[in-house]
Order: C-alpha cells, then structure tokens, then sequence
C-alpha cells in the first residue's frame, strides 16, 4: 500500500502547479472499475506526474502499468513520484508523444487521459492493443462543463474548436460498432467503451 502521505502530496503539488490531474470523483469511479472487474494490465495515455497511475497501482499489488508522458518535466516530475512510492517494479514509464510509440501488448484497460483534440487517433492506434472485452475509459468528456454550452456562448476560438472535437468523439464513440459505450456523468465525464 502506498503511505497516502505521498499520494497527498503529489496531489498538492500538482494543484500548485496548475498540472491537470483527474478528479476525485473521477478517480474514485475508476478505482472502483478497475477493483470490481479485476483488472491487472493497464495502458495510460497521458501520465502528468504520476498521480493517477499511483493511485491505479494502489488497487491491488499485481497491477502493472505502462504510462506514457510526452512533457520532459512532468515526466522526470513522475519518475520521482512513482520511486518515492516504490512503484518503479509495477509502473513503467515512457517518455514519448504517444503517436510515436508502438506497443505489442495487450491490456485490460487503456485509459485515455491526454491532449484531448486527438481522442479519436489515440483510440484508433490504440484498440489494437486492448483484449477482447476490454475497456477504453476517456476522461474530460464534459470538458469543465464547456460541452453543455452552445457553441456561440464560448468566446475563446481555440476552446470552441475543442468542444467541438469532443462533440466529434462522442459522436464516433456512438457509432463505433466494435465497442459498446456509457457515457457516466462522473468527475468531468467519463466515456467507459466495452469492447464487444
Ligand atoms: N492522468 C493524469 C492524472 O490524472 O494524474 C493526468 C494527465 S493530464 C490531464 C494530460 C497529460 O497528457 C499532460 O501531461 C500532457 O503533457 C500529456 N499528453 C498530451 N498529449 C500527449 C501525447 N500525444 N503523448 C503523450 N502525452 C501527451
């Protein structure tokens, strides 16, 4: 188990430094996904500095992790985190924009918590590596609640092309017949894609 001293405190500091992390309701739902369906081999698009991974690794002592982090200081920021928690056994690191890594394994469950604009080009590379019946889970589907607006309410252009393209991907998620979707209102939306 994991002192919750240090989970505390990398959540601390990441608040400080304005680095996103998942929020308590939603990691909670996740925990509990990954507790109650016995999951063990877990793909991570977008570590940050290593909070949600710990907490992922903390279910259960036979969890294995590959997470994947493209920003140089949040990644060497995660490498300090995941020693001090004694997780470098369990949690693998790489240091890489997800596009340019090509994986062999299979895993349980892939998470997709990264530059959101792309959703669909990381479930698209990355189906490939999930088990049969496994899970895709997506965080940020209501994007801070910008999804729910109209469009023209939203000032910033770049935001407003944002919303748009989740609106895209849950659209794409609807439709894909290869996977059975939930879309739970939970922390900042979760999208939980079954793969049939
Ligand atoms: N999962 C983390 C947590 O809850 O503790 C939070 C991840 S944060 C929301 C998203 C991270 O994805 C950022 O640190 C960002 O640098 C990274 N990221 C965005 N696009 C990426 C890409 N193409 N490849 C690798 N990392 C990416």
């Amino acid at each position: 188990m994991v002192d919750k001293k240090i989970i505390d405190d990398i959540k601390r500091r990441a608040e400080d430094e304005d680095v996103p992390i998942m929020t308590d309701d939603g990691i909670a739902f996740l925990l509990d996904y990954i507790e109650k369906n016995n999951i063990k081999k877990i793909l991570e698009i977008g570590t940050a500095v290593g909070y949600s991974a710990i907490k992922m690794a903390s279910v259960a002592d036979d969890i294995e992790i590959t997470t994947i982090e493209r920003d140089e200081k949040r990644y060497l920021e995660a490498v300090k985190n995941i020693k001090n928690a004694k997780l470098q056994d369990r949690i693998t690191l790489l240091f890489k924009d997800a596009f340019d890594v090509n994986l062999e394994d299979k895993f349980d469950l892939i998470f997709i918590d990264a530059a959101k604009a792309q959703s669909i080009n990381f479930f698209e590379k990355f189906s490939k590596n999930l088990k049969d019946h496994g899970t895709i889970l997506t965080d940020n589907m209501k994007f801070h609640g910008l999804v729910d607006k109209p469009l023209h309410e939203i000032e910033s252009r770049n935001v407003r092309g944002l919303v748009r393209k989740i609106n895209n991907y849950h659209d794409f998620l609807e439709e894909n017949d290869d996977f059975i979707t939930q879309f739970i209102d939970v922390g900042d939306g979760i999208a939980l894609s079954i793969k049939r």
